[in-house]
């Protein structure tokens, strides 16, 4: 704990877990760093797959660039575009988003709708981003996503289609849309 004054959503509470949830607790903003993890970069991308109106996800893009979460790149000129790309900052949330959706699914009979493995060995992580086999915290860039048994096989949008295919956190998808 620290000195620092608090917001006032949080005004009474001296804690590193609600200053924590001063920038990410927000309705869609951990789901938003979550498609960013999985590879997601472009605005349309994030709007066709989370679903979010548009002002609120442009806003949560906005706050997280400012709390230096993501960042923006341009990927293209003329039309000028850009992406949102996930920081170290950004990075460093991967251990509470995995634990988040383990507390979900063990507690609330979540289905298993992906499952994180070490690329180099295809060990299924354990439940602190370990490799079992390894012995190691498995680096972000490292954890190869696979579909699970309660992934739908056939989604509607191309954002889902693309996170069918079994690939490394971070890797951008490919959705065949420009
Ligand atoms: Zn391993």
């Amino acid at each position: 704990m620290d000195a620092m004054p608090l917001g006032k959503d949080y005004a009474r509470q001296e804690c590193s877990i609600a200053r924590a949830l001063e920038i990410v607790g927000e309705r869609w903003t951990l789901l938003v760093v979550r498609d960013a993890l999985y590879g997601v970069r472009r605005y349309n991308d994030f709007l066709i797959h989370l679903g979010a109106p548009r002002a609120v996800l442009a806003a949560r893009l906005q706050a997280l660039i400012a709390e230096g979460i993501l960042e923006k790149r341009r990927y293209q000129q003329s039309p000028p575009r850009d992406e949102y790309v996930v920081t170290q900052r950004g990075l460093a949330l991967w251990p509470t988003l995995r634990s988040l959706g383990l507390w979900g699914r063990e507690h609330f009979g979540e289905a298993k709708l992906r499952i994180f493995q070490h690329a180099d060995c295809g060990t299924e992580l354990g439940p602190y981003g370990e490799c079992p086999t390894c012995g190691t915290v498995v680096p972000v860039p490292d954890v190869l996503m696979v579909p699970g048994p309660g992934l739908d096989p056939d989604p509607a949008d191309p954002v889902s289609r693309a996170l069918l295919k079994p690939k490394r956190l971070l890797e951008p998808i490919e959705t065949g849309q420009g």
